[in-house]
């Protein structure tokens, strides 16, 4: 449709999310889908009897406005997390959004006016190449291999761009789409690299939490405490629930009055509900015996995806091999080595199943052979049968 109405120039840059508009399109369908496509825990594993119990027993004063900081008990809470996690934070460092989301959107309404250069992953999460394109970011795609971002080739992109970067956004740990994590040593060298092009570090991180295996690499934080660059976004999404809508950016307490007041523009505080919700549930011990329960059942899902993957492509596709998180990113080669995922998805929700293809990861449209696949959210079983109709749909001949 044509609109007449004086739309504001940024809007030429809003591109919606993939991600989303598969939900509804799934939403919409009637016939068996095996969803390896959103990020989401699987609803058997939300602890929705806890959350429940915990919720029947709210009482007055849940309902009021809250603090747009986030509700001191819950922030408590969020310490005592990174505490147990081993990448402490502090108090004043702590801001309670609602979503990863609400980070990322707070953190490029800081720091990007229309053309200046964002530089992330390639492939990186489509929501967050959306959000950088929604504040007019010129956004340029940096190489990555099997340990993530490949630092040492980001002087030559900012040569080739003619211009410094304002941001670079990063998803250390258990990346999405990839499931790649980020060594140390370039963790060092992409702050040195920050400081050189006085860049802001946009560290996403939902996952790092849910490690499967191996011990974590420090976070930027640990490795430079005190650098006012990097602007740490969290999420309990991936943790507990994704519908509860409860995160925190981590940032330089200097930050704090900026981020109130964008924050208080979009949504003066995090639902209240939620955030007592979260603090109740981790107080009384429930988070811990959750992750207690649930990431050993995640490691086994990602082993039987790789492993099904494996037998049933063999040299066709390979699939990346994530310590922890939710996503293997698949590339399709050999025979396969001509499909285009974004063109074939029609064909695999007919199929009945349903995954992300690679062209929604990039602002350029590449990564037409590869597809990300969530392996959190069905039990093996499912998993085989999702696997073994991936296969009917990317063998078939006609496309
Ligand atoms: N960043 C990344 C890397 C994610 O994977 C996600 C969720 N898919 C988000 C941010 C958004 O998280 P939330 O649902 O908490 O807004």
């Amino acid at each position: 449709m044509t609109h007449t109405l004086p739309f504001a120039r940024r809007t030429d840059q809003f591109v919606g999310s993939v991600i989303d508009s598969s939900t509804s399109l799934l939403a919409s369908q009637t016939h068996d889908i095996v969803k390896f496509a959103m990020g989401a825990p699987g609803e058997d594993l939300i602890p929705v009897e806890q959350l429940d119990a915990i919720a029947g027993r709210y009482a007055q004063g849940r309902f009021d406005y809250g603090e747009t900081a986030g509700e001191p008990k819950l922030i408590e809470q969020i310490v005592d997390l990174t505490q147990q996690h081993g990448a402490p934070t502090d108090d004043d460092r702590v801001i309670v959004t609602t979503g990863a989301m609400q980070g990322l959107d707070i953190a490029f309404k800081l720091f990007v006016d229309p053309g200046d250069l964002v530089i992330v992953e390639g492939p990186t999460y489509t929501n967050g190449i959306a959000t950088a394109l929604s504040y007019g970011a010129r956004v340029l795609e940096a190489p990555t291999d099997a340990q993530g971002l490949v630092v040492d080739a980001l002087p030559d992109l900012v040569k080739f761009a003619g211009q410094k970067p304002k941001v670079i956004y990063c998803i250390p740990n258990f990346q999405n789409p990839t499931g790649t994590t980020l060594p140390g040593d370039r963790r060092r060298r992409l702050l040195e690299l920050a400081d050189e092009w006085n860049a802001v570090i946009v560290d996403d991180d939902p996952y790092g939490i849910l490690r499967f295996e191996g011990e974590a690499e420090p976070t930027f934080h640990q490795l430079h405490p005190g650098n006012e660059r990097i602007f740490s976004v969290r999420t309990f999404s991936k943790l507990l629930a994704p519908g509860l809508r409860v995160g925190w950016i981590d940032a330089d307490p200097s930050l704090k009055p900026l981020i109130i007041a964008a924050k208080q523009a979009m949504d003066t505080c995090t639902p209240v509900p939620t955030q007592h919700l979260v603090a109740d549930f981790i107080a009384e011990g429930h988070l811990q015996s959750h992750l207690d329960r649930v990431v050993p059942l995640y490691r086994e899902r990602r082993d039987r995806m790789r492993d099904v993957l494996a037998s049933t492509f063999g040299d066709d596709a390979v699939a990346t091999n994530p310590s922890g998180g939710f996503f293997l990113w698949l590339t399709l080669q050999g025979e396969l080595a001509s499909r285009d995922s974004s063109a074939l998805m029609p064909d695999a929700i007919r199929d009945g199943v349903a995954y992300i293809p690679g062209p929604a990861f990039s602002s350029r449209g590449d990564f037409r052979n590869q597809l990300r696949l969530c392996f959190a959210t069905n039990e093996p079983a499912r998993i085989n049968e999702g696997v073994a109709r991936l296969a009917g749909t990317l063998y078939a001949t006609a496309q």
